[in-house]
């Protein structure tokens, strides 16, 4: 499972991918990624925010979510945010 967070409406969300690693005739070891049995892009190019359709969406590191379980809110109508969308920047994970 991969976690997502949309930069535009900070919705929260998980995919699952299965990634298999795999060495080119170079020898160059590169990752490909698989979602509901397609190949897809890495989910850090281009995820789309289920929620608002953004593309400005970013990963969590391994087991993030784990420990912060508070960033999935529970079930139920989403209130808007009335906080500017103001955050700093944050560095990728990878
Ligand atoms: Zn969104």
């Amino acid at each position: 499972m991969v976690p997502f967070e949309c930069r535009c409406c900070w919705h929260v969300w998980e995919e699952e991918y299965l990634v298999r690693h795999v060495e080119d005739r170079h020898g160059n070891d590169s990752e490909v990624w698989f979602a509901a049995g397609l190949r897809v892009p890495p989910p850090w190019q281009g995820a789309v925010c289920p929620q608002c359709g953004s593309q400005q969406t970013t990963t969590f590191p391994d087991g993030y979510l784990s420990r912060h379980p508070e960033l999935f809110p529970p079930l139920g109508p989403v209130v808007p945010d009335p906080t500017p969308l103001i955050s700093p920047v944050r560095k990728p994970a990878y």
